[in-house]
């Protein structure tokens, strides 16, 4: 996020911190705090990667706190950890419905390996070794999937277990 959008958040919205939350005296009160803060934001979300570096500077506190924060709501069993295997990022990414450009311009020898969109600008990624896991070979897909696929599998993601904070 942005710090003009940090800066607009900073006043005034209002949390809600669920009644089982605030008895739970496992979770120190800045975590529960922060646990109305993930609701607030993110309640709409299936999953989402929470910006350590937003909320960071939101509480003013250093980055290892908002982790500490996480942990303590996995711990907890609030929140529970997603991650994807690299096979099913990519089915997943191969379903989209890949853009098109309506002008006249050929983009037609240029088309993302995964989303089959049509595109100047294709990104090299490593596959089907990851370039961590000493992978050589590189194929050819667009700026959305590539930065789509990194969030899928390497992005620390969080689901909200509402069955246990309801
Ligand atoms: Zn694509
Ligand atoms: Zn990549």
């Amino acid at each position: 996020m942005s710090n003009s959008e940090s800066e607009s958040c900073k006043p005034n919205h209002k949390i809600v911190i669920p009644e089982k939350i605030l008895k739970n005296n496992k979770i120190e009160a800045n975590a529960k705090i922060f646990l109305g803060e993930l609701i607030y934001f993110f309640k709409s979300n299936e999953f989402f990667h929470i910006p350590n570096e937003f909320f960071s500077n939101l509480y003013e506190v250093d980055e290892k706190t908002i982790e500490r924060w996480s942990d303590s709501l996995v711990n907890e069993n609030i929140l529970k950890i997603i991650n994807f295997e690299q096979e099913e990022a990519i089915k997943i990414l191969k379903e989209k419905i890949p853009q098109k450009f309506t002008c006249d311009l050929n983009f037609d020898n240029n088309f993302c390996n995964w989303c089959k969109c049509h595109s100047y600008l294709l990104h090299k990624h490593h596959h089907p070794i990851r370039k961590k896991y000493g992978g050589i070979k590189t194929i050819d897909i667009c700026a959305n999937c590539h930065q789509e696929f990194h969030f899928l599998c390497d992005y620390r993601k969080f689901k909200i277990l509402w069955e246990m904070i309801c």
